[in-house]
C-alpha cells in the first residue's frame, strides 16, 4: 500500500507536461461502458487511445448516477466530502461551491465553457466559466466554434444518448454499440480542430456504465468508465490498476502544471 501510494503521488506530482498546453477538450461520455471500445465500434477513440495513454478500468463512485459522477469528476471529491450526495438539480436551486477543474483552467489563464446535454449537470456552473449552454444536440457544434476563436481554451463537454440506448436494448448490445458509433462520428471534426490548434490535451471519459438495461444500482458493472488522454507531446504514464473518477481533477490539474503542492 505504501508503495502504491509514494508511486501514485510521483505520477501526479511530477507529471507538469514539457510543452505548455493550450487547448484542452475533456469530454464526457454518458453511460460509456469501457468493453463498447472496439477499432470496429469507435474508430475515432480507438485512434486517440493508439496515439496517448489509457485505462480501462476506471471506477465511479457510489451510487455511480449521472449528476453524482460528474460531480466527484470535476470536484475530485467523493459525495461525502463534497455534499452532492443526491442526483438532482433544477434551475435556481445552489451550484457546485466547491472548487472544480474549470475553477482550476480559469486561475491558470483558459477561456473556459462548460457544454451538457441533462439539465441536472447545470449544477457544476461556477463563477470561472465563461461560456456554457445546455446543448442536447449540439455541444459538439458549440465547442467547434468555442475553439475557433483565439487564446488558450478549455472546453468540458458533456455528451448523452448512451444512457437512453442502454436503458432500451440494453448495455453493450447492438443498439447501444451504434449510439457510440454514432456519438465516435460525430466527435471526429471536433478533435481534428483541436488538434490543429496545437499545444492540446484530450481527455475522454465517463460517469458510468451499466448492466442489462439498469444502471445506478451496486451491480460491479455499472461503476465502470474508460479513461483516455491524448496530446501532441508525451503524456505519462498512468498508474496500473483502478484509476477513480475522483482522480480526474487531480490527473488534469498536474498535466496543466497546476498541479496539488509536491510531496
Ligand atoms: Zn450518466
Amino acid at each position: 500500500m505504501k508503495i502504491w501510494l509514494l508511486f501514485f503521488c510521483g505520477l501526479l506530482a511530477g507529471s507538469a507536461l514539457a510543452r505548455e498546453v493550450e487547448t484542452v477538450l475533456m469530454v464526457s461520455i454518458d453511460a460509456l461502458h469501457p468493453a463498447a471500445l472496439s477499432e470496429q465500434a469507435s474508430p475515432t477513440l480507438h485512434r486517440l487511445m493508439r496515439s496517448g495513454r489509457y485505462t480501462l478500468q476506471g471506477q465511479s463512485v457510489t451510487p455511480p448516477q449521472t449528476l453524482i459522477a460528474h460531480t466527484a469528476m470535476l470536484t475530485g471529491l467523493a459525495p461525502a466530502q463534497s455534499g452532492k450526495q443526491d442526483n438532482d438539480w433544477k434551475p435556481g436551486l445552489p451550484q457546485v461551491a466547491r472548487e472544480t477543474l474549470l475553477d482550476v483552467a480559469k486561475q491558470r489563464g483558459f477561456q473556459t465553457a462548460y457544454f451538457y446535454a441533462k439539465p441536472k449537470l447545470g449544477y457544476l456552473i461556477s463563477a470561472a466559466v465563461d461560456e456554457h449552454a445546455l446543448a442536447r444536440d449540439d455541444g459538439i457544434d458549440r465547442a467547434r466554434a468555442f475553439f475557433r476563436q483565439p487564446g488558450r481554451r478549455f472546453v468540458f463537454l458533456h455528451i448523452s444518448g448512451l444512457e437512453d440506448a442502454g436503458a432500451d436494448s440494453g448495455w453493450l448490445s447492438a443498439g447501444y454499440l451504434d449510439e457510440l458509433t454514432y456519438i465516435d462520428r460525430t466527435l471526429a471534426p471536433l478533435l481534428g480542430d483541436v488538434a490543429q490548434r496545437g499545444r492540446y490535451l484530450v481527455v475522454v471519459t465517463s460517469d458510468h456504465a451499466g448492466h442489462e438495461r439498469q444502471h445506478g444500482t451496486s451491480h460491479l458493472e455499472d461503476f465502470k468508465l474508460p479513461l483516455i488522454m491524448a496530446a501532441d507531446q508525451t503524456l505519462p504514464a498512468l498508474a496500473p490498476g483502478v484509476f477513480r473518477i475522483t482522480d480526474v481533477k487531480r490527473l488534469v490539474q498536474s498535466l496543466l502544471g497546476a498541479g496539488p503542492a509536491e510531496h
